[in-house]
């Protein structure tokens, strides 16, 4: 494909993750013009870099979505108009893998307990049999991308055996072993933790309903860093609320941000967390660092890196 890039601009929707400015500064040895740009500025760039999508972007040759998860992009109206649209998949494997390990530790060692209980001044020590150790219990990842690979890793480290829930049976490194999405029940079935890590498309879209809780035992917790409506969440709400599962750390939800009446900010056994789960002050090179070499396989003809449309 033959496309030139003179002008790349940062949407400043960007800002809603990192400054744009600090991709516009970190970018400022490639070849090509890069400047912080709102709406009405769109249509004087080649490729715009953004978080949200606009229908300005229809008129440029390139957009690169700041996120991995693209559902928010229109694939049909990108194609039909020759828009190429490329993620940010391969970046979020450390950071996404520390905050799961980050939830379970939580759970097994109280501390939402006492950071709540902290923010009432409440000396309340837990009863002597619920906190627990991590080496030994079983972590079922659904998902065995960039984000199933990092958490795989970083809860291998603490002892935990991971097996991976993917569309094949096929082995993947990291996951000691790993189910078909055909055999899913079975693989939840004996887990102490389960953890979705899949992006949503129309095959993921409630994968995770209420059939998958009331297989999961009543010691298990769930984790979803994946897209909230790849689980249905109303039956997960009552999962939590009849007991059937022990727990859950949701970073992504089926409405963003959650509103303020969802019975899950209540909950003693869950943790929320507003979509931050990859956040890192690295944000930006990462992703700079997937523009810059785009943009240089650009100037080669080579194809694009990471490209969904
Ligand atoms: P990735 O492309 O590296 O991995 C996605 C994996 O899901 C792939 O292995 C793919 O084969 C698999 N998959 C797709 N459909 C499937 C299906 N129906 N059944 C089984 N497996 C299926 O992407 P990634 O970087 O790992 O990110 C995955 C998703 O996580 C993103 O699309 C995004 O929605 C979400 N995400 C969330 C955060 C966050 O802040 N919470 C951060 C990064 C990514």
């Amino acid at each position: 494909m033959h496309l030139e890039c003179d002008r790349i601009g940062v949407h400043e929707s960007v800002a809603d993750v990192f400054p744009p400015e600090k991709l516009v500064d970190y970018l400022d040895d490639t070849s090509v013009a890069v400047e912080v740009v709102g709406d009405a500025d769109v249509e004087a760039c080649d490729a715009v870099v953004t978080l949200e999508h606009r229908d300005e972007f229809l008129e440029v040759d390139w957009i690169h979505s700041i996120q991995a998860g693209v559902d928010r992009f229109p694939f049909d109206a990108l194609e039909d108009a020759g828009v190429v649209l490329t993620n940010s998949t391969g970046i979020h494997d450390r950071t996404v893998g520390e905050t799961v390990a980050s939830y379970l530790l939580a759970f097994s060692r109280r501390l939402h307990d006492h950071v709540a209980n902290q923010g009432e001044r409440r000396w309340d020590q837990p009863a002597w049999d619920e906190a627990f150790t991590l080496p030994g219990s079983t972590a079922c990842v659904l998902g065995t991308g960039t984000l199933g690979r990092g958490v795989a890793d970083v809860l291998g480290s603490l002892g935990i055996r991971t097996v991976g829930v993917r569309r094949s049976a096929d082995p993947v490194p990291g996951f000691e072993e790993v189910y078909a999405n055909d055999d899913l029940f079975e693989a939840v079935a004996d887990a102490d933790f389960v953890i979705v890590t899949l992006p949503l498309t129309e095959s993921t879209r409630h994968l995770v309903d209420r059939e998958v809780f009331e297989t999961m035992g009543e010691d298990a917790y769930f984790v979803n860093v994946g897209r909230g409506p790849v689980v249905d969440e109303g039956a997960l709400i009552d999962a939590l609320e009849s007991g059937a599962i022990a727990g859950a750390a949701l970073d992504v939800f089926e409405t963003e941000p959650l509103p303020e009446e969802s019975p899950l900010w209540g909950m003693d056994e869950v943790i929320v967390s507003p979509h931050c789960a990859a956040f890192t002050e690295d944000y930006f090179r990462d992703v700079g660092d997937l523009v810059r070499e785009n943009v240089d396989r650009l100037a080669e003809g080579d194809p694009f890196h990471n490209r969904v449309v």
